[in-house]
């Protein structure tokens, strides 16, 4: 299969570049990218087409897609009143099931083709979604969220039958097994060490959240006798570089070098911060102290789905706090190549030869090609029924319906 148009790149740094070329995918694989201006015949994309690599998200919860746009709590209440009462919905595997098929379909009709994810407390749903997901042949991660304290009885486990739970997953297809403490609110410390023995153990990488608003720190002081939230991953054996927490808005100096000493990764997931209101990330400050740093839409918490729209929401979030903000380019490598890299997938996220067919065909209906700076007008222009097909490992996942 052969598709054709403009391609994007990788760049120089964290950034992307467009070429005019083909991208010839046999089987699952992309086996050759060439600029060029002579096209022949093609199977797919054309003349005003953008050929991309899949988006990849690497902060979602995927029992949360039916609860996006509730608003106006704080994440803590947030949580009691609306993120719980949803996630019990799993304890029924057949749901569980069928909702992982629903978020899926939503994410490639969004341009998403890999993510890292939370399901829930619930083990068979955890399964189930797992399968459901491999079978859809994504690369993924996902990971049971484990939850021993602050949470409502039916979505609490003793640490030991959790920890039974979590090492029986079973990585599948492209989908690799998470270690998924949900955040030291809800786990005791002998659970977060139990949870950094079976990481080790495994070599599975970690999710969890990190120092998302003020009153959950304060928790966390209450709950960890004035410990720091980061020391807290520390002394557990959480932090690393596959350890993938979420947010990590308000750091002190001394978490922020824990985190680059540790070659940790804070998924910044502005739409999410501006949504729960949780403050205003540091992105520039952060990967000015060594962190690395990804981006994530951690629906239901950021109300879009769409990693284009968090991508222009990171540059936003970078304006609004008066900092040099990364410039479109940046933020499309970041959705695409960036995120990857960082999760240790070399696989996706790039157009080479050699790496997974995982692709998306675009047709943008306002002018992009002549535009001072194709990457900004794409951006801003964004819509998100411009994309007309979602391959995944070169296999067409989605259609738009004109098509
Ligand atoms: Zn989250």
């Amino acid at each position: 299969m052969i598709l054709g148009g403009t391609l994007m790149l990788p760049g120089r740094g964290s950034a992307v570049r467009l070429a005019r070329g083909t991208v010839e995918v046999k089987g699952s694989k992309i086996v050759a990218v060439c600029e060029t201006d002579e096209w022949g015949t093609l199977d797919l994309g054309g003349e005003g087409c953008l050929i991309c690599p899949g988006f990849i998200d690497t902060h979602l919860h995927l029992p949360q897609f039916d609860s996006i746009g509730i608003d106006g709590l704080e994440l803590l209440e947030w949580l009691d009143r609306v993120i719980f009462p949803a996630e019990v919905r799993w304890e029924d595997p057949d749901y569980a099931g069928a909702m992982t098929e629903r978020v899926l379909d939503q994410l490639a009709a969004f341009g998403t083709t890999s993510f890292a994810a939370y399901a829930t407390v619930h083990h068979e749903a955890t399964k189930r979604s797992l399968e459901v997901i491999a079978g859809r042949g994504l690369r993924a991660m996902v990971g049971q969220v484990l939850m021993d304290r602050h949470a409502p009885a039916e979505l609490v486990r003793p640490a030991r039958q959790l920890i039974t739970e979590a090492a029986a997953l079973v990585p599948s297809g492209r989908v690799e097994v998470a270690v998924t403490p949900r955040f030291a609110v809800s786990c005791t410390p002998e659970l977060l060490a139990a949870c950094g023995d079976l990481a080790q153990k495994t070599g599975w990488a970690v999710q969890t959240h990190l120092a998302e608003t003020r009153p959950e720190c304060r928790l966390i002081d209450e709950l960890f006798d004035g410990t720091a939230y980061t020391a807290v991953y520390e002394q557990a054996g959480l932090l690393g570089p596959r350890s993938l927490l979420a947010h990590g808005i308000w750091l002190s100096e001394h978490e922020r070098s824990l985190l680059a000493k540790t070659q940790s990764i804070i998924a910044h997931c502005p739409t999410a911060n501006l949504f729960l209101e949780a403050g205003s990330h540091d992105r520039a400050l952060l990967r000015q102290s060594g962190v690395r740093v990804s981006l994530g839409s951690d629906v239901a918490g950021g109300p879009d789905r769409s990693m284009v729209r968090v991508g222009r929401a990171m540059i936003e979030t970078a304006k609004n706090r008066g900092a040099p903000p990364p410039l479109p380019a940046e933020a499309w490598w970041q959705i695409t190549q960036g995120n990857a890299e960082i999760l240790g997938w070399k696989e996706v996220g790039s157009l080479y030869a050699g790496t997974e067919a995982d692709l998306l065909v675009i047709r943008p209906t306002a002018g992009w090609t002549d535009s001072p700076d194709p990457l900004g007008a794409l951006l801003y222009g964004w819509d998100d029924r411009w994309l007309v097909k979602t391959l995944v490992d070169g296999q067409v996942v989605y259609a738009a319906a004109a098509e």
